[in-house]
């Protein structure tokens, strides 16, 4: 049935937003409604659920070893030590990234690394040694001390799979860390799949990540690929995933909704992209399977389309850098931040800068927040927990 009368999509919403819905009745609502009428009731979800402002992270992107000891069938991130964009940043450079930024009024520094490169290459693992370390968790670690106690930029760190005690060390100097679940299916391991030779992208392992943090009290953000070989049910069961570690640890501050861009020089260059319909689709579903979550379309993947992902429900454009490129995908360069305001606006929606780190921690889950970190947060933070507009 194509349309939806707007007492019909109010009701929907009105429901959903007191009690979780069920994978049988989503399957229900794709089989009545359109895409169209989903984005709907999506909308009115998060008008309703996260009547804010539309956010955004102003960031350096800090891609601090482009090594991994996986290989992923779409990535280009991944570099080998013969490549000319092989990225080993030194302390030095490293903070002179984070010092530009903070120039530029960037709040978020984001270190990104391959996975635990030091397990597949010896030469990494030596050079680890002139900093006294024995793992790029312990590089992060003083990467992020040195970034935040030099400039005052939050770090927060995409590292991979790690484990309790390294997210327990990260805890300290990072406001929050990430680790995308990109599918909850195992199906996406097996022979020929995209992640047949990265043991860190089986599901089980992202997940106690996830679950980890959420023990530990660490804010996360997570998320999903789109378009990498997975049905309907697998990427609704991935959000259920997500939803149910959240109801038990509280821990989730944002789901990344990613579409794939098929790059040319991977396995998976000739792969179709996700067809818009199906993207927009799962972004309604992800609001509509969690009304009250933070939910992020990167602006650079699908330039052009601010409308409709704001009117499909999201509330976040994710981390947007006025100096560093995204790293983990070069050929699509961010868009200008002031373009993102004057669509958002135009919208009708008000456009304002957050942290690396969500309100809903700094104003009603507080303990999730080291005391030492509160330091470096305040200064920064408004009433409402977002960044103070004289800042930007
Ligand atoms: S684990 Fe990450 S960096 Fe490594 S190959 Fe896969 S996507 Fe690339």
């Amino acid at each position: 049935m194509d349309g939806i009368d707007l007492s019909t999509t109010n009701e929907i919403a009105q429901r959903i937003q007191n009690l979780p819905i069920t994978k049988g009745e989503i399957f229900e609502l794709i089989k009545k409604y359109d895409t169209k009428s989903l984005s709907t009731i999506a909308k009115i979800s998060r008008d309703t659920c996260k009547n804010g402002p539309i956010t955004y992270s102003r960031k350096v992107f800090i891609n601090l070893i482009n090594l991994c000891r996986d290989t992923c069938s779409y990535c280009t991130y991944k570099k080998e030590l013969s490549d000319l964009d092989l990225s080993i940043l030194t302390k030095d450079q490293a903070l002179h990234i984070a010092r530009l930024g903070k120039r530029l009024k960037c709040t978020e520094a984001l270190i990104v690394t391959g996975e635990r490169p030091e397990q597949k290459y010896p030469e990494f693992k030596e050079w680890l040694k002139k900093y006294d370390c024995s793992s790029t968790t312990e590089y992060i670690e003083q990467i992020s001390n040195l970034i935040l106690e030099e400039t005052g930029l939050l770090p927060h760190t995409n590292a991979g799979t790690l484990n309790y005690d390294e997210l327990s060390v990260l805890k300290k100097s990072n406001v929050s860390l990430g680790c995308m679940l990109e599918t909850a299916s195992d199906r996406l391991s097996g022979k020929n799949m995209p992640h047949e030779f990265a043991p860190s992208k089986n599901p089980k392992a992202r997940i106690r990540v996830l679950e980890n943090a959420g023990k530990l009290k660490i804010p996360i953000t997570t998320g999903l690929l789109i378009g990498i070989g997975e049905t309907l049910e697998e990427i609704i069961d991935s959000l259920i995933v997500i939803r149910e570690i959240n109801q038990k640890y509280g821990n989730i501050q944002e789901i990344i909704m990613q579409n794939h861009v098929p790059k040319s020089n991977t396995k998976m260059r000739n792969f179709l992209p996700p067809s818009h319909d199906l993207f927009l689709l799962t972004i309604s579903l992800a609001r509509i399977i969690m009304p009250h979550m933070n939910i992020q379309v990167p602006p650079n993947l699908s330039p052009n389309l601010y409308f409709t992902y704001i009117n499909a429900g999201i509330n976040d454009w994710g981390g947007i850098s006025p100096l560093t490129i995204d790293f983990v995908n070069p050929e699509s360069p961010w868009p200008d931040i002031k373009d993102v305001k004057h669509a958002t606006e135009k919208a009708g929606y008000r456009f304002r800068g957050r942290l690396a780190i969500y309100p809903e921690f700094l104003l009603s889950k507080r303990d999730f927040i080291p005391k030492n970190l509160w330091n470096y947060i305040t200064p920064l933070s408004d009433s409402s927990g977002l960044v103070k507009e004289e800042l930007t």
